[in-house]
């Protein structure tokens, strides 16, 4: 396959763009290679976009009814909202959520996505069913199971146990397009003991933990009231912060704990509208450092509109911010997922790389080059501008229209489950689950 005629936009950061065809050959990048013939004059050709943190089971929750109270924190969305839904899903809501959230992220750019799944009523097999779907549409994925104690420490075994599993039939079978993590809720919902077995399980398969931390203050202050110790110190001493480590939010980490951060090397997942909508407080991206990937926490897998809207957060508490600068974190997501894949050129497109790439169809309006290209990308392009995607070599989208799937025929399925899932939800009460730590602190609990 050779793409021809494109502006090239091998590395996002720093840019470089050259107007080289592309050979594709065996999944990867080549120097020469044969073949078909694609005309990509008038576009850009860039690689393809990394979603750092998701949660695909979230895809059937857009519009869906809520009767209860309105919450006045985050721990009342958790309990009202996400640990009612979760509980809903089955196998086959499990599989249609994978399936049209694959389906946007592909049409969107987006294709690589570093899943966070639970569904506590259906727990074995479940990253199998995430998998299978994924691999249908041709999505590269890192997937892992959200362990949690909040369901009782039957749920909490099998968590881990379907974590295990995973990890290790990809480790023996390396499928082509994914990986497995360690997944954990988040150090308020889990145990000294589960904590403990799960960072022994990410060290011993040697994959990484990837879990939520100090998103809200809730997490952070009922690790410090229990343990005496804040989340990253929590972690750190139960060996699970090192280089594979993934932690997601990370709004309320102290000077102490981002620099045990630092000092892992760990990677954090900045989810800017999920912790505007949650309204958990702003991360600290002026000293969280350049670890820092993009993630939607389930809000689908625009990274465009995910980068836009980060970017603008940014800029309100600093307008010396430069356009460059989600292009750096989204560069850092392809690094984490290159590291889990042992491609370290995944997110480039040059020789030796998996071809994960974006055609992107788009006159600029005004000269497009290395130094004007990130303002084209935070102020001009956007998924709209997606024509082809290219992921391991195959085409997964052309001319806009999934190559392997009929979107109308996965929507309407999507429909129908979502239906039943939202009947169940129905009824299913508030989740009971109260931090231990959390109730010596004042309630409704506050953003300090
Ligand atoms: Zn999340």
């Amino acid at each position: 396959m050779i793409l021809t005629g494109g502006a090239v936009v091998a590395s996002l950061a720093p840019v470089h763009i050259t107007g080289n065809d592309v050979h594709v050959s065996d999944g990867r990048i080549v120097q020469d290679g044969g073949g078909e013939r694609r005309d990509c004059s008038g576009c850009l050709i860039v690689p393809g976009n990394v979603c750092a943190h998701t949660h695909l089971y979230s895809a059937l929750a857009r519009g869906m009814p809520y009767t209860l109270e309105p919450p006045e924190n985050f721990l009342q969305i958790l309990q009202r909202v996400w640990w009612r839904l979760d509980r809903a899903l089955d196998e086959e809501s499990v599989r249609a959520s994978a399936l049209v959230g694959g389906m946007e992220a592909l049409l969107s750019g987006t294709t690589t996505l570093v899943d966070h799944h639970a569904s506590p009523t259906a727990i074995d097999g479940s990253l199998d069913v995430i998998e299978d779907a994924l691999r249908t549409l041709g999505v590269r994925s890192i997937l892992c199971y959200e362990t949690s104690d909040r369901d009782g420490p039957e749920r909490a075994q099998a968590g881990l146990r379907e974590n295990r599993r995973f990890a290790e039939r990809v480790r023996r079978e390396k499928p082509p397009l994914t990986r497995g993590l360690i997944g954990a809720h988040a150090s308020f919902t889990l145990s000294d003991e589960t904590l403990a077995a799960c960072a022994d399980t990410a060290r011993e398969l040697e994959v990484g933990l990837h879990i939520h931390a100090a998103e809200d203050a809730i997490d952070e202050r009922d690790s410090v009231v229990l343990h005496g110790i804040g989340v990253a110190a929590r972690l750190a001493h139960a060996g699970a912060l090192n280089g594979r480590t993934l932690l997601a939010h990370g709004v309320h980490l102290d000077d102490h704990e981002i620099a045990l951060v630092h000092a892992a090397n760990a990677s954090l997942a900045h989810n800017a509208r999920s912790n505007m909508n949650n309204a958990v407080g702003r991360a600290r991206l002026d000293v969280l450092g350049a670890r820092v990937a993009l993630g939607t926490d389930g809000i689908g897998s625009d990274m465009f509109e995910e980068s836009r809207t980060a970017y603008f957060r940014l800029r309100e508490d600093d307008p010396g911010a430069g356009p460059d600068w989600p292009l750096r974190h989204l560069t850092e997501g392809a690094r984490f997922v290159g590291a889990a894949f042992r491609e370290r050129r995944l997110g480039r497109i040059q020789t030796g790389a998996p071809a994960d790439l974006v055609v992107l169809e788009y006159a600029p309006p005004a000269p497009l080059n290395a130094g004007s290209f990130p303002g084209h990308w935070v102020f001009g392009l956007g998924s709209r501008t997606v024509r082809d995607v290219m992921v391991a070599g195959e085409w997964v989208v052309l001319d806009r229209r999934l190559t392997r799937a009929d979107e109308q025929e996965l929507a309407a399925g999507a429909r129908v489950q979502a239906d039943r899932l939202w009947k169940r939800l129905a009824e299913i009460g508030p989740h009971e689950f109260e931090p231990r730590g959390g109730r010596r602190w004042p309630s409704p609990l506050t953003i300090e």
